[in-house]
Formats: C-alpha cells, sequence, structure tokens
C-alpha cells in the first residue's frame, strides 16, 4: 500500500511539555509513590507507559474529587494534568502537607487566566465532562457553559456583553457556527477563539485532503477530545476516502484493509511517535 504520513503528527509542544516533566519529577522522587491526579494526557499508551514507570493514575470527577484528594499522605507527589484544573484542589493539597506538580499547557492557562481576571460575564463552550471544561468552569463565579452539541439558554445572562471563550481542542468548523450563532443572539459579545494551533492546523489538513487516499488514519485515543475531533471533521469532509481511528497496531491488525490501495496517517497530539510509526510500518506491509 501506498502510504504517507501528514505533518505535524504525534505530541503538540504541550503533550511534551506535560510528559517530560513527569519523567523528571519522578526521577527527583524515586522514594515516593507519585499519581497522576486524572490522566496526565488523554492516551491510554502513554498512561501504560508512565504505569511501568511507577507512575499511577488517580481518576476523580466533579462529584468526588475532592474525596479522591483525601486520600494522598504527605510523603505522595501529586502531578495535575496538562489539561488544568480547579485552583481549589492547589489549596486543600497545601493545607495538608502534600506536595504537588503542576503540568496544565499554556494555552489552557491562557484560556483560565482570561477567565478569571474577566468581570464580564462569560460563555464557556466545551464538553461538560472533559478535565479542561471543569477547571475552566472553577476560575470564575459568573461563568455559563454552553454546552457542546447542545443549545444555550441566553436568558440566563444578566448582560448583553458577554465574554466568549471555549475548550481549546474543539473542531474550529463547528465552533465557527456557533460563533456565528452567538454573534447573532449577542451582537455587543465579545469572542475570543481559543482553538488551539496544534490542534487546528492537523484540522486543516485533514480537509485539504480532498478525497486523495483510499484510507485516512487517524491515531489516537477515543477519550482525546482533539483526536475525535479530527477523525469526525475527516470523516464528514473526504466523502470518498475511508476514515478510521485507531489507538494502536494492533487495532489496525484486525481490520480487513485488502480493497485499499493507499493511505495517509495522522494523529491526536497525544498519541506516541513509536505506535504511530509501527502503525505505518504494519501499513507498508500490505
Ligand atoms: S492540544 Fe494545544 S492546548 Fe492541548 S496540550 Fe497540546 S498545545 Fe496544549
Amino acid at each position: 500500500m501506498r502510504v504517507e504520513v501528514l505533518q505535524p503528527i504525534s505530541y503538540c509542544f504541550g503533550v511534551t511539555k506535560a510528559i517530560d516533566a513527569a519523567l523528571k519529577i519522578k526521577e527527583e522522587h524515586p522514594n515516593n509513590n507519585v499519581y497522576f491526579f486524572g490522566d496526565l494526557v488523554h492516551n491510554k499508551n502513554v498512561i501504560d507507559y508512565f504505569k511501568d514507570k511507577g507512575i499511577e493514575v488517580r481518576s476523580f470527577n466533579e462529584e468526588n474529587a475532592f474525596d479522591q484528594l483525601a486520600k494522598f499522605f504527605k510523603e505522595d507527589i501529586v502531578i495535575f494534568s496538562a489539561h488544568g484544573h480547579n485552583k481549589k484542589y492547589e489549596d486543600f493539597l497545601n493545607k495538608r502537607g502534600v506536595k504537588f506538580f503542576d503540568t496544565t499547557c499554556v494555552k489552557v492557562k491562557r484560556i483560565l487566566n482570561l477567565i478569571e481576571t474577566s468581570d464580564r460575564e462569560i460563555i464557556y463552550i466545551g464538553k461538560r465532562k472533559h478535565p479542561e471544561t471543569f477547571a475552566s468552569l472553577s476560575y470564575s463565579s459568573h461563568i455559563y457553559l454552553y454546552e457542546y452539541g447542545s443549545s444555550f439558554d441566553f436568558s440566563k445572562l444578566k448582560t448583553d456583553d458577554p465574554i466568549v471563550l471555549n475548550q481549546s481542542t474543539l473542531s474550529f468548523i463547528e465552533l465557527k457556527q456557533i460563533f456565528d450563532d452567538i454573534q447573532k443572539t449577542l451582537p455587543k459579545a465579545t469572542i475570543y477563539d481559543e482553538i488551539c494551533g496544534a490542534a487546528r492546523i492537523r484540522q486543516e489538513n485533514v480537509l485539504g485532503l480532498k478525497d486523495k487516499f483510499d484510507l485516512i488514519v487517524v491515531v489516537g485515543d477515543a477519550k482525546s477530545s482533539n483526536t475525535t475531533k479530527l477523525f469526525e471533521i475527516s470523516k464528514k469532509h473526504n466523502v470518498n476516502s475511508t476514515t478510521i481511528m485507531v489507538d494502536n497496531v494492533e487495532e489496525i491488525k484486525k481490520l480487513d484493509l485488502s480493497k485499499f490501495k493507499s493511505a495517509v496517517l495522522t494523529s491526536g497530539t497525544s498519541a506516541p511517535l513509536v505506535i504511530i510509526k509501527q502503525i505505518e510500518d504494519y501499513l507498508r506491509t500490505l
């Protein structure tokens, strides 16, 4: 099979930074139990890699976050994920004398900072269950979630000039539609398009494929927001190609790809290069 690989591929700068930081923290604390509070990044291969290095994930959700934090001991080391977190978690650990590290991506930090420093009402477009959304909503008392994929009740706003912000890894195409709808209802709203460039460029790249390949392979974990958006955009806009999403080479080996003569690979921003290379090498043998 003819195979090409789109660039950029594999980790974005935020994921690279978070992974490097976690490795360094573990190296510097060889005798402590080190935990991620939630997945460091949304990729099972990365999480398994760190499990082998001795870093476990302590999962949490909005309801049980403080109960989960209360289970850490003074000697433990906690690493907050690249997606951002509620600042009250830090206060809670500080009071208990538990050491923690923050790997929040700078792009997410920028959004959190805009939220924290705005005295205007804020409409935040995001996925309710995503950790970046939990974190963002915790940074202001006058922020309202515009749940991605559903409608928004504008009557809850007290002012007509809110600022509009979004989760960094949504689809830039769908987001444009939402921004247009908001602007029609609230012409005085100030819209900040906060889609991360690392996610946007991959979305633009799959749009540019224009059915040039029989098969489009998106490598990444279904938990990853930017990966699923990449997959959905490719599926919708490359209608004469087949788009699949796989997380590892074993998954793709189970599929019958005999009818395809050409393939192109792209990936979410937390897919390891080694996995992408294994998939590329396998496709070249077909
Ligand atoms: S996708 Fe963007 S926001 Fe998310 S970690 Fe990577 S650089 Fe940061």
